[in-house]
């Protein structure tokens, strides 16, 4: 069984994330999307939170399973029997970090490998920094994230 995890803040998840998982279903047999949990950021939403928007959003994938970690993500791979990470690249700018991030993965777990992916163009500029600056602004971001998002940014951001 081949096993990939696919972690990110996801704070919150938007349809981009969504396009990534939906490709890497299509080449994994399962698909742990993790969420890191990764309070220095001081995430929008608790990791709580993020998993339920995601379990909610990835309800029609049998092969994914929503979790959360804290700590190494070479570390959490190996955890779940993972062969690989998954990561998605979005333009150039993406790039130098990911390569970064990958190589040093790689140095820490040689057999873990990072597989990047490719949403859609119309996902390229998408990105949960922006949609959380739009939400407090009382922009609709409801072509950007799925309905459960759409309604907890909704209720975020009324007080
Ligand atoms: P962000 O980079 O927006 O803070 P995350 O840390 O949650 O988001 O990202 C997790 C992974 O998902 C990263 O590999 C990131 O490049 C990728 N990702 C984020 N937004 C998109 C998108 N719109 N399309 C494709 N991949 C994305």
């Amino acid at each position: 069984m081949k096993k990939v995890i696919y972690p990110g803040t996801f704070d919150p998840v938007t349809n981009g994330h969504i396009d990534i998982v939906r490709r890497a279903v299509n080449l994994f047999d399962q698909v742990v999307v993790t969420v890191a949990v990764n309070p220095s950021k001081k995430p929008l939403f608790t990791s709580e939170e993020r998993v339920e928007m995601l379990r909610e959003s990835l309800k029609e994938f049998d092969k994914v399973v929503v979790d959360y970690f804290d700590g190494l993500t070479v570390d959490h791979a190996k955890q779940v029997g993972a062969i690989g990470i998954i990561r998605g690249l979005r333009q150039i700018s993406d790039f130098e970090f990911e390569f970064q991030m990958a190589l040093m993965n790689r140095k820490l777990a040689g057999d873990i490998t990072t597989i990047f992916l490719m949403p859609h163009e119309r996902y390229t500029y998408l990105n949960s920094t922006v949609i959380r600056n739009l939400a407090s602004l009382h922009a609709d971001v409801s072509n950007f994230v799925p309905p459960i998002v759409q309604e907890a940014l909704i209720k975020k951001f009324s007080t």
